[in-house]
């Protein structure tokens, strides 16, 4: 994994991304308070602040305002910055982000059988259920993720289970740890 900084950061900023139901948001809370991060949640930023550009009835969501939540996240990063304090984003794409906000991409991985479970009991419709089953299958999201930023800083994590949160947590507290000591001169 790369670890080298160029943009005068004192602290990481981490990006948690991946199908619905992975486990972006439980991870990506579970990291910010192990690490002492700030903790975006990018999905609820965009419903507080209304990021929306009209309604597509088709598919029946909120189209995306994207400038509208860049706008607000470059705000919020940069006084994190100034603060010295990192952050700690969940969203489930990550190719609309600016390359030079994060310095590692991590996404989240689940079995078919365990996201199935976990997407019937968020409530979804079955065309909702497949459709997100079907972009795990084919990797989508890492193959986003892999084309919007340098390989290095992208790592595929497995999230099937409490065990393995709590491991994927932990290896990033020792990504922390060594960027901080590597960013530390
Ligand atoms: P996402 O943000 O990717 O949509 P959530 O973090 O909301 O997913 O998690 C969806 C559900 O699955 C939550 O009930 C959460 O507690 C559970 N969950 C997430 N990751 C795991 C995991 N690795 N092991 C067990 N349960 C998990």
């Amino acid at each position: 994994m790369s670890d080298n900084n160029d943009t005068g950061r004192k602290r990481p900023n981490i990006l948690v991304t991946g199908t619905p139901g992975v486990g972006k948001t439980a991870t990506a809370s579970l990291i910010a308070e192990a690490i002492g991060l700030k903790h975006i949640n990018v999905g609820d930023l965009i419903k507080q602040h209304k990021c929306y550009d009209g309604h597509d009835d088709t598919l029946d969501t909120h189209i995306l305002d994207e400038d509208k939540l860049l706008d607000l996240m470059e705000n919020m990063f940069q006084e994190c910055a100034d603060d010295n304090k990192g952050i700690v984003a969940d969203y489930h794409s990550c190719e609309l982000f600016p390359e030079r906000w994060f310095d590692l991409i991590l996404v989240l991985r689940t079995k078919t059988d365990i996201l199935y479970d976990r997407l019937t009991e968020r409530g979804y419709s079955e065309k909702k259920r497949s459709e997100n089953m079907e972009a795990e299958i084919m990797q989508v999201l890492l193959d986003e993720a892999k084309e919007s930023y340098d390989v290095n800083i992208v790592q595929e994590l497995q999230s099937n289970t409490v065990d393995d949160m709590d491991g994927n947590v932990e290896r990033c507290k020792q990504w922390v740890e060594q960027w901080i000591a590597n960013n530390s001169s």
